[in-house]
């Protein structure tokens, strides 16, 4: 019998279901209603053609419903907006934008990807200002390039200092606009945990951004020219960028009953089905399974949403297939930087009441002898058997590689005691032989061994604070340039023949740039019975911190 497939939603999650389905299906009637103009267009290229990266508007358009429409067989419809859906009768009401005309369209299976809407708060003075935007599709980006091209904008605000924050205040930079971005909690990009995003911070600080932590917007004065905040600080600008977040496009199912999950998203099961199985949802509007904690969660990201368009369509097909979860694996340009992660982060480990524990390491992303190497910071995230719980990294070059080597080793169940085993491609340019993702692997074996204990960044102060021997064993060219207060400088090179001068019955802190030193500081420490700690990371970990809350502005 011809199925009647009715898909609600022409982006990233909807146009891949309709395109699969025609793959599997030739004889099926696929309906694709999307109430914007655009389908399948880039929103994740928005920001960049703001920025003139992307200098072409049509590349962001990667089809057009004449294209989609004659290659995959479908009739789609564009401007028209499905305002209702009837479970018992199996329709869905229609709206034609265009010429405000209703009508029903019946479904045999209905698919929901309308993904998530910016959240726009009720903040004092948002409805007088005209100079706010907020970015999710093309028309959003029009209006924004037209404001900033025809009002002269020398000033922004950017709120919010998530992905699309950070990403348009990069790009609004490019454009030599001054932008100061203003986030509520301690640092930007909730993927990454504090002590990384400290060193994003000071990047974008170096940049000339002026980064607002740990504060949020008051109110919108003199039509949006001034934003005041909660510290009482007030800011001068001529645009203003909306991005504290998205919410779930979830009326549509609300309205037809579905079970609902965290944070309003549509519940599914591990087949995508809704509570209604004719209905099946998928993308930013859903509740996933977190593939590491277990828990729902809502991860708005476009693999998942791409993943989950094929499997939907290959269920509505008879396939036997499931969808396992999302690690939450993201990415990111910051500058010159590259921020990336995967899995769970130390924030939703706490949450989740999950014990876990931590390295860091500073590696070179390929070998130090050839030009330009530069180092990644790296952060691995495992519990006491070695299961690989999560990973960020930040860096010039290579941080997408390794990210994405921990992020298969995750989805393959290999553990911390595997990656020193996996056989990466090396050559001087791209890599060492030791790859950093082989060193994380013998950095937590050694951890989980107890070949070496150690102390996080934040442990420090605690440290400091107890008057604890803290030893820098770095050169002291190196210790010139900044130190842990407190800290003697005992080169580890000298280390053996000071040993009399340190005593046995207190602990011993060490520590050196990036912990490789530190390391072998505490073996030759413990070889001769001492009790000591090397802090994680190095002083490199912990320099980004302090420098973090001197430049609070
Ligand atoms: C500026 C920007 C940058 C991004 N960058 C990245 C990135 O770099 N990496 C990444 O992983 N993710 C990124 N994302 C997120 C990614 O785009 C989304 O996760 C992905 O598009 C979600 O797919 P979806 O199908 O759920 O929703 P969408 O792609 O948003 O599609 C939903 C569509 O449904 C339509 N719709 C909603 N309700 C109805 C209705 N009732 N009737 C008809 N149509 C309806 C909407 O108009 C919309 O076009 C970015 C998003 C934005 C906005």
């Amino acid at each position: 019998m011809r199925r009647k497939v009715v898909i609600v939603g022409g982006v990233a999650g909807g146009a891949t279901a309709a395109a699969r389905l025609r793959r599997l299906d030739e004889t099926a009637e696929i309906v694709m209603v999307e109430k914007g103009e655009h389908i399948s267009f880039a929103n994740c290229g928005l920001p960049y053609y703001i920025g003139n990266v992307i200098e072409e508007r049509e590349a962001l358009l990667l089809q057009t419903v004449e294209g989609m429409s004659t290659r995959f067989n479908m009739d789609i419809r564009n401007l028209s907006e499905v305002i209702g859906i009837n479970r018992e009768e199996r329709t869905v009401r229609i709206k034609n934008l265009r010429t405000n005309e209703e009508y029903n369209e019946t479904y045999d299976v209905l698919v929901l990807s309308p993904g998530a809407k910016p959240i726009r708060p009720n903040i004092p003075g948002i409805d007088q200002a005209e100079n706010i935007f907020t970015l999710r599709n093309i028309p959003d980006t029009d209006a924004i390039k037209a404001y900033i091209e025809t009002c002269g904008t020398k000033k922004a605000v950017v709120i919010g200092g998530g992905f699309i924050g950070v990403e348009m205040a990069e790009n609004l930079w490019e454009l030599g606009i001054d932008v100061s971005l203003i986030e509520m909690s301690n640092q930007v990009m909730s993927p990454i945990d504090y002590e990384m995003a400290a060193i994003l911070h000071e990047h974008m600080r170096n940049k000339g951004i002026h980064l607002y932590l740990e504060d949020g917007v008051k109110s919108f004065e003199d039509h949006g020219t001034n934003v005041v905040l909660s510290s009482g600080k007030t800011i001068e600008t001529n645009l203003i960028i909306l991005a504290i977040g998205v919410t779930p496009e979830n009326e549509l199912a609300k309205q037809a009953g579905l079970e609902l999950g965290i944070k309003d998203t549509i519940a599914v099961n591990d087949q995508l089905q809704t509570s209604d199985e004719n209905i099946y949802a998928l993308g930013d509007a859903i509740c996933v399974k977190d593939y590491i904690n277990g828990m729902p969660a809502m991860i708005p990201l476009a693999w998942p949403a791409n993943r989950q368009g094929r499997l939907v369509a290959d269920h509505i097909s008879g396939k036997q297939v499931t969808y396992k979860g999302t690690l939450g694996t993201s990415i990111a340009q910051v500058f010159d930087l590259t921020v990336a992660a995967t899995g769970n982060n130390e924030k939703t480990l706490k949450r989740a009441e999950i014990d876990y524990k931590v390295i860091h390491l500073h590696p070179n992303a390929h070998a130090g002898y050839y030009p330009n190497a530069t180092p990644i910071s790296l952060k691995l995230i495992f519990n006491r058997e070695g299961k690989i719980l999560g990973a960020q990294g930040i860096g010039i070059q290579g941080v997408d590689k390794r990210i994405d080597v921990i992020a298969t080793a995750i989805k393959g169940n290999l553990t911390v005691f595997d990656l020193p085993d996996l056989e990466l491609s090396y050559a001087p340019p791209y890599s060492s032989a030791k790859d950093p993702v082989n060193m994380a692997g013998y950095m937590a074996s050694n951890l989980l061994g107890g070949e070496f204990e150690s102390i996080q960044w934040h442990e420090v102060g605690e440290v400091v604070a107890s008057g604890s021997v803290l030893i820098d064993v770095r050169e002291p060219a190196e210790v010139i340039k900044g130190t842990i207060s407190t800290s003697v400088n005992i080169p580890l090179n000298q280390l053996r023949k000071k040993l009399n001068e340190l005593s046995k019955d207190v602990p011993l802190y060490v520590f050196c740039q990036v912990g490789l030193r530190g390391y072998l500081a505490t073996r030759i420490l413990t070889a001769h019975g001492y009790t000591v700690k090397n802090i994680d990371g190095g002083y490199q970990t912990y320099k980004f911190t302090k420098l973090d809350e001197e430049c609070r502005v």
